[in-house]
């Protein structure tokens, strides 16, 4: 069976391994020069947001036989809004870095892959077509199903974020809701050593939102951060990404060519993650081509749940800081303090942004 991958990122590789443990060797195609030839990024993974699996790295792990080693166990999350500050504590997710550092998730996956990645790939998709059985869609973001008219783009986003030296306590992120500065849009800190962390800022592309300076916004969470935690930064490295798309495939599959990852459309448009999608889909297609199921089947509950958190993203679009201000407060307070620590373990099951979507619908409607 001729199988070729386009892009080997987190799910590329993930379909590879996957596809390798059922005796089919693909052929990998990256346009970069090695695996995560990139800036540095720490990213984190919360189960809370991939229900009904309690724990999401054990549970693929498990299942899948994929193995990621973390940088740390999330065990207690800093939310600051204007002018509140609240935590959710527990084993709630993990912290792992990507890019170009030894430990990222695509290094640790292609050490799991055995065949060879061929590398500074300028191969197009309509060949991959006629050369290959079945083609896997995985370069990152939606541009290809875009032009194959097979992709709804919600929302862009602009992103920047720096890599910071300071002192950090690398099972504790952080994330500001601060729409005076930041419209829209959020910012946050994830260590990925104790003396080094990245600090991000992103907010989508609206019309009120483009007029902004960005640089300005910038400076002015930067400030924020820096007064927040108490400590002056250096700044060692950067990134900004424009553009940044968050939609989904209208079908995960045409004909034999899978839309997995970012190009079926992983990000979860709520925060703005999507590792987990991204493993899953890889692994999903590899079953579907070695008939272990249907890639279609498979990928329902992630489609459902990208529609959840796209109902999530408009209800924290319409919320001002003050309601900000009012939920945030909230998380520290006795009775409700307990219950959501609970709810967002790793050791609930229940499904809170999909119980929740209705009523946030609701809200969404009562606001628009
Ligand atoms: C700043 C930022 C922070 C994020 N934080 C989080 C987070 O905290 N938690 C979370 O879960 N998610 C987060 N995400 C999202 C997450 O990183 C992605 O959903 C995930 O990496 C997507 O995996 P993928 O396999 O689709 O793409 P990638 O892992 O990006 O892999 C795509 C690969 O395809 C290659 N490629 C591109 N074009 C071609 C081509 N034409 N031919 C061959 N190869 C090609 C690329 O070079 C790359 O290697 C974040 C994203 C960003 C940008």
């Amino acid at each position: 069976m001729e199988v070729a991958i386009m892009g080997a990122g987190m799910s590329g590789l993930s379909c590879a391994i996957t596809l390798e443990k059922y005796g089919i060797t693909p052929t990998i195609f990256e346009k970069r020069n090695s695996v995560g030839d990139r800036f540095v990024n720490a990213e984190s993974m919360f189960s809370i947001l991939n229900r009904p699996v309690k724990d999401c790295m054990p549970y693929i792990s498990k299942n899948y036989h994929i193995d990621l080693r973390h940088i740390d166990k999330v065990d207690k999350f800093f939310i600051h809004s204007k002018n509140e500050l609240g935590t959710i504590a527990g084993k709630i997710g993990y912290t792992n870095v990507r890019g170009r550092h030894e430990s990222s998730y695509e290094s640790q996956l292609e050490k799991q892959v055995k065949c060879n990645i061929n590398f500074n790939s300028t191969y197009e998709y309509e060949k991959l077509c006629k050369d290959f059985e079945y083609v896997v869609l995985a370069t990152g973001d939606g541009e290809y199903a875009s032009h194959l008219g097979n992709y709804n783009c919600d929302l862009t986003c602009t992103i920047k974020g720096v890599t910071v030296q300071g002192e950090f306590v690398t099972s504790n992120p952080h994330v500001w809701f601060n729409y005076e500065i930041l419209p829209k849009g959020y910012a946050w800190l994830i260590p990925f050593s104790e003396k080094e962390a990245n600090l991000v800022i992103a907010y989508p592309d609206y019309p009120d939102n483009i007029k902004l300076d960005l640089n300005d916004m910038w400076g002015k969470f930067y400030s924020l951060v820096c007064k927040n935690l108490d400590q002056n930064f250096k700044i060692t490295d950067n990134f900004e990404i424009t553009r940044y798309m968050m939609g989904i495939c209208n079908k995960p599959k045409i004909d034999n060519t899978y839309f997995v990852g970012n190009c079926f459309g992983a990000i979860s448009p709520g925060l703005g993650f999507g590792q987990y999608t991204s493993i899953l889909t890889g692994i999903y297609s590899a079953y579907d081509i070695f008939g272990l199921g249907t890639y279609e089947e498979l990928t329902k509950p992630l489609l459902k749940n990208y529609k959840h958190s796209l109902v999530f993203r408009r209800f924290l679009e319409n919320l001002t800081d003050n309601e900000f201000d009012f939920h945030v407060k909230n998380l520290d307070k006795k009775v409700i303090d307990k219950l959501i620590d609970k709810i967002c373990s790793n050791n609930s099951s229940l499904d809170l942004l999909k119980l929740t979507t209705p009523i946030m619908r609701l809200w969404n409607d009562y606001k628009e």
